[in-house]
């Protein structure tokens, strides 16, 4: 991937007006509905849903790792330092995933391969990459274990991943995904299947990676709780559309659509004592049959009329932030 820059170069990363949809037995699942976002150097990006909100089929798009078919992308724009990655050979794309943008996965035990040495699988990296051999690759292995603190690092470097717990199996995840110094990193749903406070440890690893290498990141999750020390900005998906997207502190104290406030209202805050925990009613649409205007009406304590018919477009509502909801002045003032 050249890294050469144009004057649409604006940010590092764009999404322009991006749709993804997958062709399945029961019809088009239209997973990603018209996505635009931006990042840029040292940034963090939110990405914020449920299950099925469009946002890993997200990442997946941006790191060319659909598998087309059953997925295809009828509309859209991913532009790195200017240059389309859709309108890229794939030759090009795949010497891109690892130097230019990278990803952690969510399930480190399934996407490390258990019957490779954890060190020969981080070292690969450099292998493929920068034709090292084998012993230069373990040295490299070793020392990013020891950068992503798994103790014992020079011991361990020849142990399979089953013999690591889960949150040093994840530091490995990220030792791999940063080996080649990425300018974009995507971590999706990284903490998910850790405890309380090995996500905490994993959160701050990330974070510090990130300001070392400067890197521009999306954060991949469904907990808010997650994000709030660590993201910059938010963005909020529900059925394949942003439908908020602003800078993290204006979310948490003023939430502008009726489906963020309801993931607020679904966690715990240090800051409200005595607060009462409420989930959202239903379940996110079948993206076969997205409901008519507003997608989120059958499930929305505010829905109206207006709202079962016409599609709320991703409108300015505040300084650096926008909001898809007819009624987002309402729930601002709420
Ligand atoms: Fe709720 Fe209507 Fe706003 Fe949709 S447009 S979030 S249904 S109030």
């Amino acid at each position: 991937m050249s890294t050469q820059t144009t004057p649409s170069a604006e940010h590092l990363l764009s999404v322009e007006d991006l749709f993804v949809e997958f062709h399945t037995g029961e019809g088009v699942a239209k997973a990603i509905n018209g996505v635009d976002f931006s990042l840029d150097e040292g940034e963090t990006l939110a990405i914020l849903g449920e299950s099925g909100s469009g946002k890993s089929v997200t990442a997946q798009a941006i790191m060319g790792i659909l598998d087309t078919p059953p997925a295809r992308i009828p509309h859209g724009r991913i532009l790195y330092k200017g240059q389309d990655l859709l309108t890229m050979d794939e030759e090009t794309r795949r010497k891109g995933r690892g130097p230019e943008i990278s990803m952690v996965f969510q399930d480190a035990l399934s996407s490390l391969n258990p019957v490779f040495p954890v060190g020969w699988q981080i070292g690969e990296m450099f292998r493929k990459h920068r034709g090292a051999n084998r012993s230069d690759a373990y040295a490299e292995a070793v020392r990013l274990m020891e950068r992503v603190n798994i103790p014992g690092a020079k011991q361990r470097v020849k142990a399979y991943p089953h013999q690591f717990s889960g949150g040093m199996r994840q530091r490995i995840m990220i030792a791999m995904a940063i080996a080649l110094n990425p300018k974009v990193l995507i971590a999706d749903e990284p903490t998910t299947a850790l405890d309380v406070t090995v996500q905490a440890q994993i959160m701050d690893l990330l974070q510090d990676l990130q300001h070392e290498h400067n890197m521009g990141m999306i954060l991949i999750t469904h907990d808010l709780g997650v994000v709030a020390d660590v993201a910059d900005r938010i963005a909020v998906m529900y059925a394949g559309r942003i439908v908020e997207r602003a800078e993290v502190g204006d979310i948490y104290a003023r939430p502008g659509h009726p489906y963020t406030k309801g993931l607020l209202e679904s966690i715990p805050r240090l800051d409200q004592k005595g607060q009462q925990l409420s989930a959202i009613g239903g379940l996110p649409p079948n993206l076969t049959r997205i409901p008519p205007g507003c997608a989120f009406h059958p499930r929305c304590v505010m829905a109206r009329d207006i709202c079962r018919t016409e599609r709320p477009e991703l409108l300015e509502i505040g300084p650096q932030r926008s909001s898809a909801c007819h009624f987002s002045q309402e729930v601002l003032d709420a």
